[in-house]
């Protein structure tokens, strides 16, 4: 606290993120990101950038990689936004489409990082809970709303909404704009991506931090109606021209390019979960349904924050969250065959 602040600082509740050790060979379980590296193409590019012309600024539009994301998900250049990292998405879209007076809606298990941003804003919200399974219902959101946002699969349950509920949230709420944070959908979902042009209500957020195991290089981006994307536009060119630099927006681009590299991986990633979830059955865990590149799960026998700490003290960090409801979960992510057997013999 100091004389010097800004008055709304010290009201501000920040985001703790999962633990980033300086230490070495710990089997790393806890942030979600992807055990494989990122595409060589992608490295390829950025290498190729890693020269003379980092004097210069970068294009303020990215127009290589909003070309690229656009490509792939066959829309329009201006029905995507990309930002510094999805929570830099996430953040512009709160400011600029969530400030409507009536609460923001989210699940009471959710992404942490939207009270946090609802706080930074002065947006009030309310957590919708999920049902007895930490499934969405979305009849449960049929109430007003100043918008409605959750992560599909949603963290850190893992577990995904069908296309037709989420058809039936937009249809529900045409004068509320409906979010959908797809940071872990290429895990084993379907994006809303394909629902953009019928719903000028969808906003679509993705992130290169998982799926294409981009994490340390922050890019994400969003997918919906000019109009949403030009209220993003007019908020990110209020507060940093250039959230993405030469190197991200060559990287990104050939990393989106790069589908051979990218399905291979995320079918690695999907079969060692699958594999994990049968070990921790057999071990008499409860593991939820993931779609996700990570599991949600219980043991009936042993407390969660105990089995963290102990398998800290053997070298594996997995994410423990305190919220009561939540509080016997372990959230593992899927890791190679070789750190899912690491978790295993420490579990052992
Ligand atoms: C990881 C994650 C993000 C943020 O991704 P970045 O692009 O790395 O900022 C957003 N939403 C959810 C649900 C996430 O898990």
């Amino acid at each position: 606290m100091s004389k010097f602040w800004s008055p709304f600082v010290k009201d501000l509740v920040p985001y703790v993120p999962g633990e980033q050790p300086k230490l070495a060979r710990l089997v790393k379980l806890n942030t979600n990101e992807n055990p494989y590296g990122p595409s060589p193409k992608a490295l390829e590019a950025m290498r190729g950038e890693l020269s003379d012309n980092l004097r210069l600024y970068p294009d303020p539009n990215s127009d290589l990689l909003k070309q690229a994301v656009a490509n792939y998900y066959g829309v329009n250049g201006n029905q995507v936004f990309l930002g510094n990292g999805s929570d830099e998405v996430l953040a512009h879209i709160f400011h600029g489409l969530f400030q409507h007076g009536a609460p923001l809606l989210f699940p009471d298990i959710s992404y942490s990082f939207y009270p946090v941003y609802c706080g930074l804003y002065g947006i009030p919200f309310e957590q919708v809970a999920l049902d007895e399974q930490f499934q969405i219902r979305v009849e449960d959101y049929a109430k007003a709303n100043g918008g409605i946002i959750f992560p599909n699969p949603n963290a850190p349950t893992g577990c995904l909404l069908a296309l037709d509920a989420i058809e039936h949230l937009l249809k529900a709420n045409p004068n509320s704009v409906v979010v959908v944070d797809e940071a872990y959908i290429d895990f084993g979902g379907e994006t809303a991506i394909s629902l953009v042009d019928r719903y000028d209500n969808l906003l679509v957020t993705q992130t290169l931090s998982k799926s294409r195991s981009l994490a340390g290089l922050r890019v994400g981006l969003a997918v919906g109606h000019p109009d949403l994307i030009e209220a993003l536009e007019r908020i990110k060119n209020s507060f940093n021209s250039y959230p993405l630099d030469r190197m991200a927006i060559v990287g990104a681009a050939a990393a989106f390019d790069d589908r051979a590299y990218f399905d291979d991986t995320c079918r690695k990633v999907i079969d060692s979960r699958e594999a994990l979830v049968g070990e921790l059955t057999a071990r008499g865990f409860e593991v939820l349904p993931s779609a996700a590149n990570f599991i949600f799960a219980r043991h009936p026998q042993h407390d969660a924050s105990e089995l963290a700490a102990k398998l800290r003290e053997q070298g594996v960090i997995v994410r423990h969250f305190k919220q009561a409801r939540i509080a016997q979960f372990l959230r593992i992510t899927i890791g190679t065959p070789e750190m899912n057997q690491a978790l295993l013999d420490a579990l052992n």
